[in-house]
């Protein structure tokens, strides 16, 4: 009797400290500021999962460093508003730097959210070009009167970089290359060597809408020669520019389905059809969730109809 009183003691003690401590990792993961859509990949680096039906479909990723925080993608503003609130919960360190890894809107119309917290804008200066024209053009006639661009002004990028820049502070490493033109013309990514991370825009997504291949200076032959060059990458983590982080099959799996899509496009409009016939008659079936989306497909098959 007296050791089953203690075994249920015991148990119960067991279940206390357990309790406890569960409850004290729940307060840790509140204290920093995660919640589903917030985690942290490695120490001091975190990544927020973009949203479609919030309008707030990029995803953002940031790194705290010893004296300052660098923010990987703007968003839209109202998503913005959302991170920097997510940032100051996981650090009180200044954000002192905003990454954009192109110019589209849902990476960059957010940037002045930043920048009116002291941040300063980086980005290519294929990108920087891009956004002062076309971005600030699509700033200027913004007409989704559900999400308004209230409160919030077009901002330009300050600090550029022709081919590569590098933030080291012996704690964290990041490499910013540009290896675009892809999906834009400025497109650049981001490499942490000692996590293995690749931050890489929009030139990779995982969701099932697919690639926006519409961009006016979208490059589809260099956009996969990117993928390659990015797949011979010492990479564990792709953190994509929409879609939920993966694996580095990820962006072999983005290769196969942008390379599938150019391919067929072209031998369809040489024999003559129509961008209509080849939106609706090419498939794309096999690269499954990628291509999950027949009107993404639709939609890119004719854009690249249009620019081929
Ligand atoms: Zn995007």
């Amino acid at each position: 009797m007296v050791l089953k009183a203690h075994a249920i003691y015991t148990v119960a003690m067991r279940f206390r400290i357990f309790a406890a401590l569960t409850f004290a990792s729940l307060l840790f993961v509140a204290a920093r500021g995660q919640t589903d859509r917030v985690k942290e990949l490695a120490p001091g680096v975190f990544f927020w999962q973009g949203d479609p039906d919030q309008r707030q479909p990029a995803n953002c990723t940031w790194i705290i460093f010893k004296d300052y925080v660098l923010v990987i993608d703007a968003n839209f503003p109202w998503g913005a508003r959302d991170i920097l609130h997510t940032i100051q919960k996981t650090t009180n360190k200044p954000i002192r730097f905003v990454f954009d890894t192109h110019y589209h809107g849902d990476h960059a119309f957010g940037n002045s959210i930043f920048t009116d917290a002291g941040a300063s804008i980086i980005c290519s200066e294929a990108c920087a070009g891009e956004l002062r024209t076309k971005g600030a053009k699509g700033f200027e006639n913004w007409k989704d009167a559900a999400h308004p661009l209230t409160g919030a002004h077009f901002e330009p990028a300050t600090i550029t970089f022709t081919d590569a820049m590098v933030f080291d502070d012996g704690a964290h490493r990041v490499e910013i290359t540009r290896v675009g033109p892809g999906h834009s013309k400025g497109d650049s990514v981001a490499y942490l060597p000692s996590e293995k991370i690749l931050v890489t825009g929009d030139l990779c997504v995982t969701w099932s809408a697919g690639n926006n291949v519409a961009d006016a200076d979208a490059d589809y032959e260099n956009w996969l020669r990117a993928l390659d060059r990015m797949d011979k990458w010492d990479v564990k983590t792709v953190i994509p520019g929409h879609g939920t982080p993966a694996a580095q099959s990820a962006l072999h799996a983005q290769r196969e389905y942008l390379a599938d899509m150019l391919s067929q496009v072209r031998t369809g409009k040489r024999a003559g059809k129509s961008a209509d016939q080849l939106a609706s008659g090419i498939d794309l079936s096999k690269h499954g969730n990628l291509a999950a989306s027949k009107a993404g497909n639709a939609t890119s098959i004719r854009a690249m109809y249009k620019r081929l």
